[in-house]
């Protein structure tokens, strides 16, 4: 998916250096961010949850002519300590921070919310997919004396019931409203903090959830362009809200996801 695509070159992230969480794999949303962020000129630290994923992400870093990746795992204080301190120590400040980081189990991920949801899987899910984003723009926030700009992930999942994404659902919700919170908080310092609400995408993600293949054709199905959410987008949306594009946007949840979520019914069968 990711491959298929080039990201316009250009100078709009020339000088600028950030963090990029989630790369876990070539189809990664973050892998396309990344991506995109590097063709306009931005120097990137990629983070990446453990030594499993390293020997798959490294090959993607170096095919982009970087080299600045460490290991953090958002559930572990003394990771994220190590992982900015080094990004600290190597660059000083930062200009950007991409979250694009999730996880419930494939428990909750399915059937019921209400039957399913265990109070540890509750608060897993809401630890690495709503605190992990509090606690990096607290970190990211510290080293960004000059201001900067935010992002994080979301999903229409938030805002309506969708099968089987359940528990997530709900973390995506405070996720929105951690991104307001912020937004809020950050703005006199001069960060944007803003989210992106992405259409279906197929990435590891994606496959945890039952029936995710049938959301991404729902999606598609639906959507007022009646086409998949690519990465493009998903990507140009990130440039524009971490550059100076996006100047005086902040608090923002933006949806890329082909015009999926103003559909209330979908189109009629001929009569
Ligand atoms: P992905 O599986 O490629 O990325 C998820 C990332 O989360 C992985 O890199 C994984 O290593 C990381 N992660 C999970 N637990 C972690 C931990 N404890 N510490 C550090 N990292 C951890 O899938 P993706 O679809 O690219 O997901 C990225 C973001 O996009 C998520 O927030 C997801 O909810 C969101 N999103 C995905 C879709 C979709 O359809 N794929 C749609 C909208 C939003």
């Amino acid at each position: 998916m990711a491959d298929d695509w080039t990201p316009p070159a250009g100078d709009l992230m020339k000088g600028k250096r950030g963090i990029v969480m989630g790369v876990a794999n070539q189809n990664s949303i973050a892998w396309g961010i990344a991506r995109q962020l590097a063709a306009q000129g931005a120097d990137i630290a990629f983070t990446y949850q453990g030594e499993n994923l390293e020997r798959r992400v490294r090959p993607l870093v170096e095919s982009i002519g970087m080299d600045f990746m460490i290991p953090a795992d958002v559930t572990d204080d003394a990771s994220m300590d190590a992982a900015f301190d080094a990004v600290k120590d190597k660059w000083g400040k930062i200009d950007f921070l991409v979250h694009s980081i999730a996880f419930a189990g494939k428990d909750e991920l399915q059937g019921s919310m209400v039957a399913n949801t265990t109070r540890e899987g509750f608060r897993r899910a809401m630890d690495i997919s709503v605190f992990s984003f509090i606690d990096t723009a607290r970190r990211a926030s510290e080293i960004m004396p000059d201001g900067g700009a935010m992002i994080c992930m979301t999903y229409l999942g938030a805002e309506r019931t969708v099968p089987s994404y359940n528990v997530m659902g709900v973390a995506k919700a405070a996720l929105e409203a951690a991104t307001r919170y912020a937004a809020r908080d950050l703005g006199p310092q001069g960060i944007r903090v803003n989210a992106i609400s992405a259409g279906a995408m197929r990435t590891l993600s994606l496959a945890g959830i039952r029936g995710g293949k049938s959301l991404m054709g729902t999606g598609r199905d639906w959507s007022l362009l009646k086409e998949d959410t690519r990465m493009e987008g998903v990507a140009g949306a990130a440039l524009y809200l971490l550059s100076e594009l996006g100047h005086s946007v902040a608090g923002e949840v933006h949806h890329v996801d082909a015009g999926f979520h103003v559909v209330g019914v979908p189109d009629l069968p001929e009569e």
